[in-house]
């Protein structure tokens, strides 16, 4: 027997349950990109979700993200969600929304960085996000050869950008193998990096990407479009600057007064813009897209920031830089995201209808006041079910109609038969005129005579 006291002594456990944190329904997958101008769109991170759990894309908005958005005017249909969806990487609500359901199940806090939702106060959502998707090849090709994770990056969603700045080459909005444009920004067969046409992959390697070559003065003009926008992403409003409707309307007056000589009409002539929407602008009654504000910042030198902060110090205008006209804003297709929510939300009502009658787009635009053809251009989805729940129906009522009428033309010649009276097929279409007479109409008549034993 050994002594006690030369025996080894080891550590003890500590039984006591360790303290661990809440965990997250989803995983705390980390954005690409943050705190850059090459930051992950929301959509982006949201598709990259789905794939990081191995579910459809459908099936993580219906079971998981749904209950997370408290919202009526949403129902379980992910297409009517994914429409929502194309506004999500700006500053609306389904930016906000969105945001705040991804932040709950992922427990992460810096999903608003992936959307321009930080500077709400500033920029004017109108005209400032793409429908559609657009991508640089480069780009995804690079990820994909570098081995890193491969993600859709937030400044492709703006409308203003059409170069990437990485690699100074054109954004591209068609698959390159099957040819389709037009790619919904999310949708329910997204995937980051794919076509989600033909799912063919959509990276691309320098010697078989050909883009239309850029000029120097398109040059100078998108990376100033680049840096501005991405300045956004780098950070967030300064605290001491407050957003005001007045800032741009500041801006202008001072463009106009102090390089114009006070005349509009020589801004408008300079900017292509029409004089109704400079007045508009100059006294604060609509603010310019950030379109606008670009473009009017790159010909005297003032970054957004500043325009932002009301702390504009103009330079002269260079000569190379008067060319840069604004692209008329068409506010025919646009709507104001309240209308939108309402139009949305009348259109899931009707969708919402079970039994026949079910209304015709005709109808549904008649009921709203707007036209079909600009409700089918923005809901293109909701739409497009509205009109398919109508055309069925017309089918059914088409089909049923001609059983209807089918089993009258037997009805009246046995009926015209016992009556004594020679059913001729024209005779029988004499007894009810509204009768709609086929082809199918007298087969049906010629079998019922000969059951009649009246032909052979
Ligand atoms: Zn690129
Ligand atoms: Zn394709």
């Amino acid at each position: 027997m050994s002594d006690i006291r030369e025996r080894e002594i080891y550590d003890s456990w500590d039984l006591n349950i360790p303290q661990l944190p809440n965990r997250s329904i989803l995983f705390h997958l980390e954005p690409m990109g943050m705190n850059t101008s090459h930051v992950e769109s929301l959509t982006g991170y949201m598709i990259r979700l789905a794939e990081a759990h191995c579910v459809p894309l459908t099936k993580l908005y219906r079971k998981v993200i749904y209950p997370y958005i408290n919202k009526k005017y949403l129902i379980l249909n992910a297409t009517v969600f994914f429409e929502k969806c194309r506004t999500a990487n700006g500053l609306g609500v389904a930016a906000t929304d969105l945001v705040y359901a991804l932040s709950m199940l992922t427990k992460r806090d810096d999903l608003s960085n992936l959307t321009l939702i930080n500077w709400n106060n500033f920029i004017p959502w109108n005209g400032l996000l793409r429908d559609y998707r657009v991508w640089c090849p480069l780009c995804f090709q690079e990820l994909s050869d570098n081995g890193q994770t491969i993600y859709e990056q937030l400044i492709w969603k703006f409308k203003s950008i059409e170069l990437c700045s990485i690699h100074q080459t054109r954004l591209v909005s068609e698959c390159h193998f099957c040819k389709s444009s037009s790619q919904a920004v999310i949708s329910t067969k997204s995937r980051v990096g794919y076509c989600s046409k033909c799912g063919a992959w959509l990276g691309q390697d320098n010697d078989f990407y050909e883009a239309d070559p850029i000029t120097e003065e398109e040059m100078l003009w998108h990376k100033w479009v680049t840096d501005n926008v991405g300045s956004l992403f780098k950070q967030l409003p300064p605290p001491h600057i407050v957003g005001q409707e007045g800032y741009a309307a500041k801006f202008i007056k001072q463009v106009v007064d102090e390089r114009l000589k006070g005349s509009m009409n020589e801004f408008s002539y300079l900017h292509g813009v029409e004089s109704k929407s400079i007045s508009n602008w100059y006294y604060g009654r609509v603010t310019p897209s950030l379109d606008a504000l670009l473009k009017i910042g790159f010909v005297y030198e003032v970054p957004l920031l500043e325009i932002f902060n009301q702390n504009v110090t103009l330079k002269y205008i260079s000569k190379k830089h008067i060319n840069t006209k604004i692209t008329p804003y068409s506010q025919k297709w646009v709507f104001k995201e309240i209308e939108e929510e309402k139009i949305i939300s009348y259109l899931e009502q009707v969708l919402s209808i079970d039994t026949p009658p079910f209304p015709s787009m005709v109808e549904v635009s008649q009921n709203i006041g707007i036209s079909a053809k600009r409700l089918r251009y923005r809901f293109p989805n909701l739409c497009k079910q509205i009109s398919e729940n109508y055309m069925k129906e017309l089918h059914r009522q088409k089909k049923e109609n001609d059983e209807n009428n089918l089993k009258q033309v037997r009805h009246i010649t046995i009926e015209l038969h016992e009556k004594g009276i020679y059913p001729h097929f024209r005779t029988v279409r004499d007894v009810n005129p509204k009768m709609f007479w086929t082809p199918n109409s007298y087969s049906v008549w010629r079998n019922t005579m000969i059951e009649l034993g009246l032909r052979k």
